[in-house]
């Protein structure tokens, strides 16, 4: 079983619509969307979640009121600015860190620490396979952990089923979450558009990928926009001796099935729909080993 990870260094590249794609191509598979921070397959690929799930991670203070005597400790304590004193304690949730200070040192027992339920994840069913995926509640920080568990369910799911792959949605940029979406992966496929801050930000995803020692492939979406700029990252690459998979040109088509909400390729022989179909095919014959014809 192969795990292939779809990056961009940057939103707005293409990576959902191209892994949307990847579903209607790929056989046997788990698909997982770890851009939980702004999760958007799944208004792709129509999932049916079998189970709401709640997900939580670290803790919040929380005041019992009748127990407290407005000492004043704990917002003296605070160091996040979490509490304010009127008639009793309380306590801001988006300021709280959970550090526990305040309950420890609360003369009266009065706050006590609460798990902190910070988003909701999904086993669903879609006509291409099974998604899990998730959603962080607005504020919500500690992505790069759900992206983790998001991983290990997709995998277990995977192992069930015996499936050839498992296809993952990147977060976009190089922080926390997409750190934690490059472990135990087997290769990266990164996406980018010809221009000079798509190329610096594919330069990152490279380098991440490079430092942790991941096969990297790369495919240029929308080249003919600027093909002189297409021509320099593609040097670029080949100088990193990094295989670049394909180029899709820009085609209206794309747009048109983003707005219907379904994945692009599906009854289309354009020119897109035509390159992502040979990347797919190149992807899966050096990661997965399949035949390239
Ligand atoms: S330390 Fe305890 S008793 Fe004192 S103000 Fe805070 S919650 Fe109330
Ligand atoms: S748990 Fe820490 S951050 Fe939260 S209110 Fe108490 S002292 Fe402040």
């Amino acid at each position: 079983m192969k795990e292939i990870v779809v990056l961009s260094g940057k939103g707005g590249t293409g990576k959902t619509t191209l892994l949307g794609s990847f579903a209607l191509l790929a056989d046997n598979k788990v698909m997982a969307d770890c851009d939980v921070d702004a999760a958007d397959l799944h208004l792709l690929l129509a999932p049916i979640p079998r189970k709401k799930n709640k997900f939580h991670t670290g803790v919040k203070a929380r005041v019992i009121k009748t127990q407290c005597t407005s000492c004043g400790t704990c917002k003296e304590l605070c160091q996040f600015g979490a509490v304010s004193l009127n008639g009793s304690a309380a306590i801001d949730p988006f300021a709280c860190e959970g550090c526990g200070v305040c309950a420890h040192f609360c003369p009266e027992e009065a706050i006590v620490l609460d798990e902190n339920y910070c988003g909701n994840w999904f086993i669903s069913d879609t006509d291409y396979g099974v998604l899990v995926h998730a959603q962080l509640f607005a504020g919500e920080e500690n992505s790069g952990k759900l992206v983790t568990f998001i991983k290990k369910k997709a995998r277990e799911l995977a192992e069930q089923q015996s499936a050839e792959s498992i296809l993952v949605d990147g977060s976009p940029g190089i922080g926390c979450p997409v750190i934690a979406s490059l472990s135990n992966v087997d290769a990266i496929l990164a996406v980018t558009e010809p221009t000079q801050s798509g190329w610096h930000d594919l330069e990152r995803v490279l380098e991440l990928a490079d430092h942790f020692k991941i096969q990297s492939f790369v495919c240029l979406n929308k080249w003919d926009l600027n093909p002189g700029m297409a021509e320099e990252i593609v040097a670029s690459c080949q100088k990193r001796r990094v295989d670049v998979l394909g180029y899709i040109p820009f085609d209206p088509a794309v747009v048109s099935s983003q707005l219907a909400g379904v994945p692009f390729g599906k009854d289309n022989n354009g020119p897109a729909a035509l390159a992502i179909r040979e990347i797919w095919k190149q992807l899966h014959g050096k990661v997965i080993g399949g035949k390239i014809d």
